[in-house]
């Protein structure tokens, strides 16, 4: 755990592949196909949550260096290889893939180090995003590029429509620090796999998961100089020049409807395409026939894992009247099992939030929630046996005003806000109340009836009793506030395309 390796250039060994123990992570940024610090030397820190303590360091990239990374993107997509070799493509991408799975453990333990979720449940953060980069590879090396819609009545008589897709451009791809390993890959490689050239922007208090990207990808990948680009920085106006900037084609975002707007509204005066996985306020309806003691201690268990800190947790828990405090006391066991603590400890379910501001967030509306009548049923506030890292008490708070501040503002905390209501149409005239329109759950021991609720939420993804709507395969995203655009599925990839329609003889 004190194991704190400054050897960014190679992995260390067997002890670094051991799995567990704090790592420092690459401190250099990766601007066209060069491994380098900022032009000033600065640097700025990265903590770990569980621990408080600074673990190394990273390069504090400028404005500067974001113009020289688009300038090479813009290069590296107008005049290289990489837009017009899908096989080039593919054979970097599975390289990329291999070099990923050689380095797991050195990345998990960078994970772990930055995030401080817990390494029992770091598959997610890890092993799914290193499996997508082979995904991506054969998905867009099997996509038709060019597709015969055969002949068309036209003004000049008839003619045949042929569809060509083509990559968007340079694609500026900005990440929260939530999955940052995960986003990052997700964001980045079915951009490049559809001929798009990439530039990166870590957040701040995870950019060792960029960078680590970009020194993989510079020492062991065949990919292009300034087809791949990492630039992290402490500040946000780093991100800022990325999407607003003219040679930036498209930005992706994963992060918060605060940021989303400010990045739609760079992105506007030159129009560029974007995508935008932003903030959620799901709602879980349990419906009055529901296994309460099979779907309630796994919304709890999903409300810990990630210190909550996940955009698609159902974290508004409606329950049936007739059964409330049945479900209140279920919840209430649940919380309270849950294992908080050193996220290096294998039976730890629920690490530190990533920081002391983002805990003051929770702590803070958790109160505002006490004071607009909630009733606190557990939780609320630091667990004393864990004084150090930023740890959090899993909350749960009944009696929930479905228009107070703590049921429509995203909490990212391990916190469960229940809500009772009588009928059917109620339950979804409140899951429906939100902003936001990212996921939802329902359970019910009739899957018909479960089924026929979903289909009136307006989000953008479902999970019906435990069956989850969230895989690689298929469209993921969000409705009103919570996002642009869909993510994973054949949707997924056709967002990082354009379209031309040709109309020719034939
Ligand atoms: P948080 O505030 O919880 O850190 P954000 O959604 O603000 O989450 O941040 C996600 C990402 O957006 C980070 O990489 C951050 O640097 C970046 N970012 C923040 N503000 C801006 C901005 N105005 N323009 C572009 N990117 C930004």
């Amino acid at each position: 755990m004190t194991d704190t390796d400054t050897d960014t250039q190679t992995d260390t060994g067997p002890a670094a592949d051991a799995g567990t123990g704090i790592l420092a992570g690459e401190q250099r940024m990766l601007i066209d196909g060069e491994l380098r610090h900022t032009g000033s030397g600065a640097l700025f820190d990265v903590v770990h949550p569980g621990n408080e303590q600074v673990i190394g360091q990273a390069t504090d990239g400028t404005v500067a260096d974001m113009e020289q990374a688009i300038g090479a993107a813009r290069r590296a997509f107008d005049t290289g290889r990489w837009a017009t070799d899908v096989e080039f493509r593919h054979h970097c991408l599975m390289q990329l893939h291999a070099a990923l799975d050689r380095h797991k453990e050195r990345l998990r333990r960078i994970v772990v180090s930055e995030v401080g979720c817990p390494v029992s449940v770091t598959g997610s953060q890890v092993e799914d995003p290193i499996d997508e980069v082979r995904h991506w590879a054969q998905y867009g090396l099997d996509f038709a590029y060019l597709q015969d819609t055969g002949v068309h009545k036209a003004v000049m008589g008839t003619a045949r429509r042929t569809l060509q897709f083509d990559p968007v451009g340079v694609v500026g791809a900005i990440t929260p620090w939530n999955v940052p390993l995960y986003l990052n890959i997700a964001e980045s490689t079915p951009a490049l796999m559809a001929g798009n050239t990439v530039v990166l922007k870590p957040a701040q208090l995870t950019p060792w998961s960029g960078t680590e990207l970009g020194r993989i990808v510079a020492e062991e990948t065949d990919i292009p100089a300034g087809v791949f680009n990492v630039v992290c920085s402490n500040a946000n106006e780093v991100g800022a020049a990325l999407s607003a900037d003219p040679r930036v084609d498209m930005v992706t975002f994963t992060g918060s409807t605060a940021t989303g707007r400010a990045i739609l509204a760079a992105a506007a005066p030159t129009v560029k395409k974007t995508m935008m996985e932003l903030g959620g306020k799901s709602a879980h309806v349990v419906l009055d026939d529901a296994k309460l003691e099979k779907c309630l201690p796994m919304a709890a268990m999903v409300a810990c894992v990630m210190s909550g800190q996940a955009c698609i947790m159902a974290s508004r828990i409606l329950l049936p009247r007739s059964r409330y405090d049945e479900g209140i006391d279920i919840l209430r066991a649940a919380m309270e099992a849950t294992p908080v603590g050193d996220p290096w400890d294998p039976g730890v379910m629920q690490g530190p939030q990533i920081s002391e501001t983002q805990r003051q967030k929770v702590l803070g509306l958790v109160a505002s929630g006490i004071e607009s009548g909630a009733r606190l049923v557990t939780g609320g506030g630091i667990p004393e046996n864990l004084p150090v890292g930023y740890f959090t008490q899993p909350t749960l708070l009944a009696d929930v005003d479905p228009d107070s501040r703590i049921a429509q503002e995203e909490i990212f905390g391990p916190v469960l806000t229940v809500i009772p209501y009588d009928t059917d149409d109620e339950a979804v005239a409140i899951a429906n109340n939100s902003i936001y329109g990212l996921s939802g759950e329902v359970s019910s021991a009739d899957p018909d009836r479960a089924f026929g609720i979903a289909r009136r939420l307006r989000t953008g993804n479902v999970t019906v009793n435990g069956r989850s709507h969230f895989g690689i395969t298929s469209p993921f995203g969000g409705t009103k506030q919570s996002g642009l655009g869909r993510r994973n599925g054949d949707e997924g990839f056709r967002e990082y395309l354009e379209l031309k329609t040709i109309g020719h003889p034939g």
